[in-house]
């Protein structure tokens, strides 16, 4: 059991929709946390970090610092995915043994498994069969963290750790169309068309792929409660343990926002993979469980954002 009482903990990228979930969460923990805005510290530049870790020595360390988007911006930008997160992970772990972080979780995504993994994917799926293409390059790079921690808990017995979430949601998500994950497209197609009285919303690809969504103060909570209690090498699902289709997702997301029109597909934009689902027994084994349901968490998420729809990204 590692005891987070006392500690300083650094959540990098404190900003984004993990680790500012992960940061709220640690208020009850009695720790101190630490956090570095981007215009102080570049977490692609390594002196930067190295400098920054010297001075503030942390005694753990939440690594959630990336490049994230969706399908598109995946596609779109993979110069910008692949190399801004092995940089920056790259950046973190080797500063973190040079100051002796005392633990670190590394964190990742579903998106490290193969294409045609079998379902649901299990931890040993990794390395297995070729990647999804159209996240191939931000996988590369999350597949890399997962080896760093594992190099040095070999090399140096470094207490570092990783956890692979499935596809989160919840307040603080991106709701840019063009660069969003489906929930957050959905909840502002959704609503804008209840309140434009359109006719229809439009889904991207066929609609039959199937996903897993866990909230994101549910992603946090398992995060440290691995902190606490894990100590391995191997990495560790963070999921839901079951999935729905989009149109089935679209459907309830329709339920909750109040759009009563008709749900069209657009099968030329890219379906992904066909299913994502996680096996989260290794998770499960620890007694943790999930608090939201995915009607609650989708409920919860449109009321974020109705409340910040002029400040949401
Ligand atoms: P993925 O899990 O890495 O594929 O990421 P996404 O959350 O971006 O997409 C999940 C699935 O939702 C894919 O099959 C998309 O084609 C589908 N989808 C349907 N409508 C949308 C939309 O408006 N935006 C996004 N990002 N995906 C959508």
């Amino acid at each position: 059991i590692y005891k987070l009482t006392g500690k300083r903990v650094w959540v990098a990228g404190h900003r984004g929709m993990v680790g500012s979930a992960i940061v709220r969460r640690l208020e009850t923990e009695g720790c101190e946390v630490l956090t570095v805005g981007r215009d102080r510290v570049d977490l692609r530049d390594q002196a930067a970090v190295r400098n920054w870790m010297a001075a503030e020595k942390p005694d753990a360390v939440f690594l959630a610092a990336a490049r994230v988007g969706g399908i598109l911006a995946n596609d779109t930008y993979p110069a910008d995915f692949i190399y801004d997160n092995l940089i920056i992970e790259a950046n973190i772990i080797e500063a973190s043994f040079r100051e002796a972080v005392e633990k670190l979780l590394f964190l990742g995504s579903s998106c490290i498994y193969p294409k045609l993994a079998p379902q649901p994917m299990t931890e040993e799926a990794l390395l297995t069969g070729p990647l999804e293409p159209t996240n191939e390059w931000y996988a590369i790079a999350k597949i890399a963290g997962i080896k760093l921690c594992q190099a040095y808990r070999k090399q140096h017995g470094a207490d570092f750790i990783s956890a692979m979430p499935t596809n989160l949601y919840g307040p603080g998500d991106n709701f840019d169309l063009e660069k969003s994950h489906v929930i957050p497209a959905l909840l502002r197609k959704a609503h804008e068309a209840a309140r434009s009285r359109a006719a229809s919303l439009t889904v991207w690809g066929t609609g039959s792929p199937r996903r897993e969504f866990l909230h994101v103060d549910d992603a946090a909570d398992a995060m440290v409660s691995l902190m606490k209690n894990y100590s391995g090498a191997s990495h560790v699902n963070v999921g839901y343990g079951e999935d729905v289709t989009i149109l089935e997702l679209t459907e309830l997301v329709s339920d909750i926002v109040g759009f009563q029109g008709e749900v069209v597909t657009d099968p030329s934009k890219p379906d992904g993979t066909p299913r994502k689902l996680m096996d989260v027994s290794k998770l499960f084994d620890t007694g943790w469980r999930p608090r939201y349901t995915l009607r609650e968490g989708l409920e919860q998420t449109y009321g974020w954002f109705c409340e910040n729809i002029e400040t949401a990204r």
